[in-house]
C-alpha cells in the first residue's frame, strides 16, 4: 500500500547543519546494556533501526577519556583508535540503509565514580558521587577544564574517523557538563560560575571546540534539558533553562530536548502518556531557528505529525518505540500502520541498564539478538515440513508462538480455554494504569488474523484426549501459572503454616478476576515487581484501608529498574496505603497478622481482615506432565514433540513469555544451535 499523504512530511529530508536526514525519524541515544563490550551485537542493533527506516540512528553515551567510566553499566567509548574500529562497525551498518549516525558524547563527573579506570572523576567542585558511591570529585582547576576540552575535541575527532555524522555535547541528566550550568551546584567563584553567562561558559567552549574539529562536515548536536526540574508532572519549571538555550541558541547545529525528571522523561505507561514533554519544550522553536528534537514515547504517525506540524519538534524523537518497532518508519511509510507493534510503556528494556546485561523488550523478543542470534525483527525463516502445531494457551507465550509460527507457514491451531485471547496481559491490563500493555495481546491478534493457515479456537479448554484428538505433530504448551495462596515465595520458601480462613486469602488472579477483599486489607508483597503495588491501588479504589508489607527496603524494590520504583511508592502513600517495609508476614488468623522482621526476626502484630498474597506462582504444568506421561507410556496419534513454554514453564515477567513463544517458533524443525546456542564477541587474544 503507499503510504498516507497525511504522513507525508514525516519523510522529508532535514538539514542539520552539513548533513541532511532522509526523513524525521530520529532514534535518539539510548542505552543497550552493550556499549564497548559488545560492539558487533551493537552495530547489528543500530543497523537495524536503520533497516527499518529511521533517518538518524544515535549511539548511547559514549565516553571520551578513561577519566570518565560508568561501570557497572555499560557505555560506548572512543578513547582510542580500537574504539574507533568498534564504533565504525555500527556507522558502517548505519550508512548501508542511508541513515545517519549520531555519537552521544558523554563525560560523567560526578554520576561516575569510574569504578573501571579508577581515575579521580573531575567535575565542577568537589561533590559526593550522586548515585550513593562512597567517592567525592575532584574540583576542576583551570589546567582540568584546558585537559577536558582536549579530551572532548579529540573524542570528536575519533568520531569523525569513525564516520559519525552527528557528533553530541551532552549538557543535561547530571552529567558533568549541566553540573556546570546549574546554580545550585556550580558554586565556583572564577570565570566558569557565578552568572548565567559564565556558568554557560564551558559547554559553549565545548560546542565551539567541536564545531572546530568537525562541524564543517559533521551536525554538532547539544542535548539539553528544558527545564530545572521541581513541578508537579507535566507543569514545567524552565527557571534558567530558557535563558540558556536562548543564548546558546544559534550555535548548535541541532537541540535535542529532554527535562530534569527522568521518571518522567522516561516514564513508564502507568504514570506518563505519548507525548508527555510538549508543555515543557513548547517554547524552544520559538529560540532557535536550528531543527529540534525530543521524545515521547510516539508511536502514533497521527500524533507525530501533528508535533511538526504545530512546530513543537522538527524530529519525532525515539528510543522506546524504535525498540518495540525498529521498522516503524517503514511501515508507516508503507501505508501499514496496523502492523507497528507499539511500545507498551513497561521499561523492561531500561532494565537491562540498571542490571548491566543486554537490552531485551517485552513487545520485540529479536531486541538484542540481531547478531548474536541472527534474529530480524520482521524476517523469519519459512517452514520446513507442512507439520501441524498445536499451541495451547493464547497468553503472551502461546500468541507470540502462533503468530510466529505462522509466519514461518506452519499450519496452527491455538486452543484457548478462555473466550478472551491474551491471558494474563488481558486482565492485567484491567489494573490501574496497565492499559497500554493491553498491546501486547493487540497486535499479535491483529496479525494472526489475518493469517489464513492460523486457526484460533477459544472457550476451548484442552485435556490431554483433546490435544491427542487434534493430530498434531508438534504441540506446545502455553498454559500459564497461578498466583500461590500459601505465602511460598523468597521470604518463606517452605510457605506459611499458620494461615487463618481460606476465604480472607486472596492472590492477584482473585482481584483480577473482581474477587475483592473487605476490611482492613494487608497485602504481602514478596514478588518486589509491580503487582503488589497495583493491586494495593486497585483496592484501595474500593474504599479498603490498605498496608503493604514488604521484607525489602521499600516497596515494589526491583521497579527501581523500569525507573518507576518511587512513584510507584509515592502513589502509594498517596493513596494512604501505609508502608511495613523489611518485614515478611509470618501468620494470620483472619483478624490478625504477625510480622517479622527481616532484619532481628522480631515480631509485631497489626490488625488485618484479608490478606492478599504477591509472593510466587504455579506454573499450570499439569497437562504438560500428563501429555508426556501418555507419551513416554506409548499412545497412539503422539506429535513428534511436546514442549512447554512460558509461566507454565517457568512463570517470569511477560517480556520472558513472549520471547519463549517466539523463541519456539524459530527453532521448531530448524537445525539445532549447539551447545553455545548464540555467538559471542570474539575475546580480544
Ligand atoms: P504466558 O504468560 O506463559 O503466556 P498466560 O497465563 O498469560 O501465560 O496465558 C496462559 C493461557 O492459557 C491463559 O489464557 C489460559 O486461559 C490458557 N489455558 C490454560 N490452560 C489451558 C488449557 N488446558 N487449554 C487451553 N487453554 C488453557
Ligand atoms: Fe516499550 Fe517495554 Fe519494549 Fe521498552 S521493553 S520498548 S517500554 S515495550
Amino acid at each position: 500500500m503507499p503510504r498516507d499523504p497525511r504522513y507525508d512530511i514525516l519523510f522529508e529530508p532535514v538539514k542539520i547543519g552539513p548533513v541532511t536526514a532522509k526523513n524525521r525519524f530520529y532514534q535518539v541515544p539510548h542505552c543497550t546494556g552493550l556499549g564497548w563490550l559488545r560492539p558487533r551485537m551493537l552495530a547489528a542493533l543500530r543497523g537495524m533501526k536503520a533497516e527499518g527506516g529511521w533517518g538518524v540512528v544515535c549511539t548511547e553515551y559514549c565516553s571520551i577519556h578513561p577519566a570518565s567510566d560508568d561501570l557497572p553499566h555499560l557505555h560506548a567509548s572512543l578513547w582510542d583508535d580500537d574504539d574507533v574500529k568498534a564504533n565504525a562497525l555500527m556507522t558502517e551498518k548505519v550508512h548501508a540503509h542511508g541513515a545517519l549516525a549520531g555519537v552521544e558524547l558523554w563525560f560523567g563527573g560526578a554520576r561516575s565514580a569510574n569504578l573501571f579506570s579508577r581515575e579521580v572523576s573531575p567535575d565542577v567542585t568537589s561533590v559526593p558521587n550522586i548515585v550513593g558511591n562512597p567517592y567525592q570529585t575532584r574540583a576542576m582547576d583551570k589546567q582540568d577544564i584546558r585537559e577536558l576540552r582536549r579530551w572532548h575535541r579529540e573524542a570528536a575527532k575519533r568520531a569523525k574517523q569513525a564516520d559519525f555524522d552527528i557528533v553530541y555535547v551532552y549538557a543535561t541528566h547530571g552529567y558533568l557538563l549541566s553540573n556546570f550550568l546549574s546554580a545550585q551546584t556550580n558554586t565556583r567563584t572564577d570565570e566558569y560560575g557565578g552568572c548565567l553567562e559564565n556558568r554557560v561558559r564551558l559547554i559553549r567552549e565545548i560546542i565551539e571546540d567541536t564545531k572546530d574539529a568537525v562541524g564543517s562536515t559533521c551536525a554538532v548536536a547539544v542535548r539539553f534539558s528544558a527545564d530545572e526540574g521541581g513541578g508537579e508532572d507535566g507543569v514545567p519549571v524552565p527557571g534558567e533553562c530558557r535563558d540558556m538555550i536562548e543564548l546558546l541558541g544559534e550555535l548548535p547545529d541541532l537541540w535535542d530536548i529532554n527535562i530534569a525528571d527522568y521518571s518522567y522523561e522516561m516514564g513508564v505507561s502507568r504514570f506518563v502518556g505519548e507525548g508527555a514533554l510538549e508543555p515543557y519544550m513548547d517554547f524552544v522553536k520559538s529560540v532557535t531557528s536550528k531543527p529540534v528534537v525530543t521524545v515521547g514515547r510516539f508511536t502514533s504517525p497521527d500524533t507525530m505529525v501533528s508535533q511538526v506540524k504545530r512546530g513543537i519538534v522538527d524530529f519525532i524523537g525515539a528510543a522506546r518505540p524504535s525498540i518495540a518497532d525498529p521498522f516503524l518508519p517503514k511501515k508507516i511509510e508503507e501505508g501499514r500502520i496496523e502492523d507497528i507493534r507499539e511500545c507498551i510503556g513497561c521499561n523492561i528494556c531500561y532494565s537491562g541498564d540498571g542490571k548491566s546485561v543486554p537490552i531485551r523488550c517485552t513487545q520485540n523478543p529479536t531486541m538484542g539478538e540481531e547478531w548474536r542470534r541472527g534474529w530480524h525483527p520482521e524476517k523469519i525463516g519459512v517452514k520446513a515440513s507442512d507439520a501441524k502445531v498445536l499451541v495451547v494457551g493464547a497468553g503472551p507465550a502461546g500468541l507470540e508462538a502462533a503468530r510466529a509460527l505462522g509466519e514461518r507457514g506452519y499450519a496452527v491451531v491455538l486452543a484457548e480455554a478462555g473466550r478472551e485471547l491474551g491471558g494474563r496481559v488481558t486482565v492485567e491490563s484491567r489494573l490501574p494504569g496497565l492499559n497500554e500493555w493491553i498491546r501486547v495481546r493487540d497486535y499479535r491478534v491483529q496479525q494472526i488474523e489475518r493469517m489464513t493457515n492460523v486457526e484460533v479456537y477459544r472457550e476451548s479448554e484442552m485435556g490431554a484426549d483433546d490435544v491427542l484428538a487434534v493430530g498434531a505433530d508438534h504441540v506446545v504448551v502455553a498454559t500459564g501459572a497461578t498466583w500461590r495462596r500459601d505465602g511460598f515465595g523468597r521470604f518463606h520458601p517452605a510457605g506459611i503454616a499458620d494461615l487463618g480462613p481460606p476465604e480472607r486469602i486472596f492472590t492477584p488472579d482473585d482481584i483480577m478476576a473482581g474477587r475483592l477483599p473487605a476490611g482492613r486489607v494487608l497485602v504481602f508483597d514478596d514478588d518486589h515487581y509491580y503487582m503488589g503495588a497495583v493491586v494495593a491501588e486497585r483496592i484501595c479504589a474500593e474504599g479498603s484501608p490498605v498496608t503493604l508489607v514488604t521484607p525489602e527496603d521499600k516497596a515494589a524494590a526491583w521497579s527501581g529498574y523500569t525507573g518507576e520504583q518511587v512513584r510507584s511508592q509515592r502513589r502509594l502513600l498517596e493513596l494512604g496505603v501505609a508502608i511495613v517495609t523489611a518485614h515478611g508476614l509470618s501468620a494470620f488468623d483472619g483478624r490478625e497478622a504477625v510480622l517479622a522482621c527481616a532484619y532481628t526476626g522480631r515480631n509485631r502484630r497489626i490488625a488485618a481482615d484479608a490478606v492478599v498474597m504477591v509472593t510466587a506462582r504455579r506454573p499450570n504444568d499439569g497437562l504438560y506432565y500428563t501429555l508426556s506421561d501418555r507419551l513416554a507410556a506409548g499412545t497412539e496419534g503422539a506429535p513428534k514433540s511436546l514442549r512447554r513454554i512460558g509461566d507454565c514453564e517457568a512463570p517470569a515477567i511477560i517480556a520472558a513469555a513472549v520471547y519463549a513463544g517466539h523463541k519456539f517458533a524459530r527453532e521448531l524443525e530448524a537445525e539445532p544451535a549447539g551447545e553455545v546456542p548464540f555467538r559471542r564477541e570474539p575475546a580480544a587474544f
